[in-house]
């Protein structure tokens, strides 16, 4: 993962945000390979899901045929949205603060083992996992006893790292940056919406909004809208990509879990009786997005929920999980989660926040009996004019984050193998072996010397090209450093013009992945790396 961190850097794929005040934690800015891959990423999505999407064929695992449309919401939103959608009262996580070292903490990542020696026993908490949190709490137990390494074998260990909540009592756990056991204050309650202010005056309550956390709702806003002004009919998704904000307590592995970020959302509407079947759908076509676009199949995982798991308006959701480097073996990371969500928002917004109570979902009521928040009263349903039934559509929801499929990608892509220099000696090399598709620069255009009129065949290329797809002319350096740093940038094809080109008009075509280079002639490359792309 350091390798990757620091090409990201090297090569500005990602920086950290303010870096010259010292970097802000959990916020990242993209540099100009960085933006180029995120923006392609994003293209995909937008292109695969919604504008190339055939809308009268009926896809494999498809009930029948749907639509697609998109939309563009605002971050802040009415304070009434996160109170019907249960993010004001349920958006949390739980945080403990540590006296001594004075860090933060998120409550359930922390777990440890029980170390006893002669008459003391402790509770060795650390935020690690796998065999570094087997290391980590031996070395603190090891300090804490006051004992040299080659006595650590006295500590008798309590076999199973379990979670520090429901397992010790505070005043005998030792916290992950602590010197001494009961410095760990009880967990407290923290909402992870951001908050701000809206206008000049503002002072009450009453004036406090919220950045979104998720860009989901502000779908559920304009369902009406949609439905009203536009053509589309149920079965139809809307989709959206944008930014949204969530106060991480711990933000951690790079961009994985960032305060900023931006997600790909879809909000799919259907008949309450197709939904479970388009559950599975949607679950599948997400899957095999990632996999068409090259991830790694074996680092790839499809989770379904256990049904503990499950939000209490659920009846299934999956997650696609991504074996990140930074994590331990076995261990997975999620990248997208597909929910069934019922038809718990469009009603939420129009009768209040709800809760499942004996099974159904009911309006929640304070102690005098009124709605504990209160929704639009406006009628959400949908009146299909064939079946001529009027219905609240379940929803489908599979919710992707950019900058984490960003990182997957970047982690998946990275190779280091060995490739022959100019004297066909074998030079390592470092490779980013991105799909096409999302790579920032398509080709490079290298004339082999700076003379004998290879640059001017070589930019009259570039400047047919550049129009079509990213390009770049690079006539600095060797060649064999010219193909490298293409390497580097993920770039799929380089063209070389050489002493060749000017006596047949034809260049060299070079593969990045293969590093087989075939002569083209000069006037078909235009055409051969748009089909190559198409
Ligand atoms: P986690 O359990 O990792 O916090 P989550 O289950 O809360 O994630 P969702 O609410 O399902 O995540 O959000 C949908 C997607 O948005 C996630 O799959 C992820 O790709 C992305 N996402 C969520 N939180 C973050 C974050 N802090 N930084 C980057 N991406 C995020």
């Amino acid at each position: 993962m350091d390798k990757i961190v620091s090409l990201a850097k090297r090569r500005g794929f990602i920086f950290q945000s303010s870096e010259i005040y010292g970097g802000l934690n959990g916020f990242w800015d993209y540099g100009p390979l960085g933006v180029a891959l995120k923006r392609n990423l994003k293209e995909c999505w937008w292109h695969d899901m919604l504008t190339g999407h055939d809308e009268l064929a009926t896809l494999p695992g498809a009930p029948t045929p749907y639509e697609m449309t998109g939309l563009d919401c605002t971050i802040i939103m009415h304070p009434q949205v996160w109170k019907c959608s249960g993010h004001f009262d349920l958006f949390h996580d739980w945080l403990v603060d540590c006296r001594e070292s004075k860090r933060r903490y998120r409550y359930d990542h922390l777990k440890g083992r029980w170390a006893s020696h002669r008459e003391k026993r402790v509770f060795v908490v650390t935020e690690q996992s796998g065999d570094e949190a087997l290391v980590e709490t031996a070395a603190k137990a090891q300090k804490f006893f006051g004992l040299r390494a080659n006595k650590s074998s006295e500590i008798e260990w309590a076999e199973a790292m379990v979670p520090l909540a429901g397992n010790a009592p505070f005043a005998e756990a030792l916290g992950p940056d602590a010197a001494s056991p009961g410095t760990l204050t009880e967990p407290r309650e923290f909402n992870l919406m951001f908050e701000t202010r809206i206008g000049a005056l503002a002072g009450n309550d009453d004036d406090r909004a919220f950045l979104r956390p998720e860009t989901a709702q502000g779908i559920f806003m304009n369902f009406k809208n949609v439905v009203d002004t536009s053509r589309v009919r149920v079965p139809f998704g809307i989709g959206q990509i944008g930014k949204s904000f969530r106060n991480e307590i711990t933000p951690r592995n790079f961009t994985f879990r960032s305060r900023e970020f931006e997600q790909m959302e879809i909000e799919f509407f259907c008949k309450p009786n197709d939904s479970a079947a388009w559950y599975r759908f949607w679950r599948d076509r997400r899957w095999n997005w990632y996999l068409n676009l090259g991830l790694t199949p074996g680092r790839l995982q499809l989770r379904e929920h256990d049904a503990d798991e499950l939000s209490h308006y659920s009846v299934g959701t999956a997650d696609i999980e991504y074996a990140f480097p930074f994590l331990p073996d076995g261990e997975f990371g999620e990248l997208e989660g597909i929910a069934h969500r019922g038809d718990f928002d469009l009603r939420s917004h129009m009768e209040g926040k709800l809760v499942r109570r004996d099974g159904e979902l009911v309006v929640e009521t304070d102690d005098a009996g009124k709605p504990r928040h209160r929704g639009s009263g406006k009628d959400l349903s949908y009146f299909d004019d064939i079946s001529r039934e009027r219905f609240v559509p379940h929803v489908i929801e599979p919710s992707a984050g950019a900058d984490r499929a960003v990182l997957a990608f970047l982690c998946d892509a990275y190779h280091e193998d060995e490739v022959p220099d100019e004297d066909g000696k074998p030079r390592s090399r470092t490779v980013l072996k991105l799909h096409p598709r999302l790579a920032p620069l398509k080709v490079a255009i290298l004339p082999l010397v700076k003379k004998d009129g290879m640059p001017e065949v070589a930019i009259d290329l570039y400047r047919k090209l550049k129009p079509q797809m990213a390009t770049m002319y690079d006539e600095k350096g060797s060649i064999g450093r010219r193909y490298a740093r293409q390497d580097e940038a993920g770039t799929p094809w380089c063209i070389t013009v050489d002493g060749q080109t000017l006596a047949d008009t034809t260049v060299t075509l070079r593969d990045r992945d293969s590093l087989t280079q075939v002569r083209v002639p000069l006037d078909e490359c235009v055409d051969l790396l748009r089909s190559r792309l198409a």
